[in-house]
């Protein structure tokens, strides 16, 4: 048992609408989404921000990236952005390592 939200959400003891799942990655909508695809990738290990990721954790990086753009691809977007934010300041809310995909939408730079 753990109380970090992500790695509860990735064991599936808390819901949420699964859109990619493997031994080491859970892919699963948003509940607030902020463009038409809104997407959080997740390692099913407890990261808690990427600052944290280890040398070891590079792999389990990559295939969080890539799986975000293969799932961009499966819905047909052309055009997207990937988020990562690092700590409080930059806008992490939950400290638990996860991409954002956004897509469907224009984005502007640089970001607010
Ligand atoms: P952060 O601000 O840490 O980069 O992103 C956290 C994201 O997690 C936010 O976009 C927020 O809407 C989402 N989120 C927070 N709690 C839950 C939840 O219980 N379920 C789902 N599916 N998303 C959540
Ligand atoms: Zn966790």
């Amino acid at each position: 048992m753990t109380d970090c939200l992500f790695c509860r959400i990735a064991a599936h003891e808390i819901p949420s609408r699964a859109v990619y799942e493997d031994a080491r990655v859970y892919a699963f909508e948003d509940i607030a989404p902020q463009a038409p695809t809104h997407v959080l990738l997740v390692p099913k290990k407890h990261i808690g921000r990427i600052a944290e990721a280890g040398a070891g954790d590079s792999a389990l990086i990559g295939e969080l990236a890539s799986r975000a753009a293969a799932i961009a691809r499966e819905r047909g977007l052309a055009d997207y952005r990937l988020v990562l934010n690092n700590g409080e300041g930059a806008g992490q809310s939950v400290f638990h390592l996860h991409i954002h995909l956004l897509g469907g939408r224009r984005f502007s730079w640089p970001p607010g």
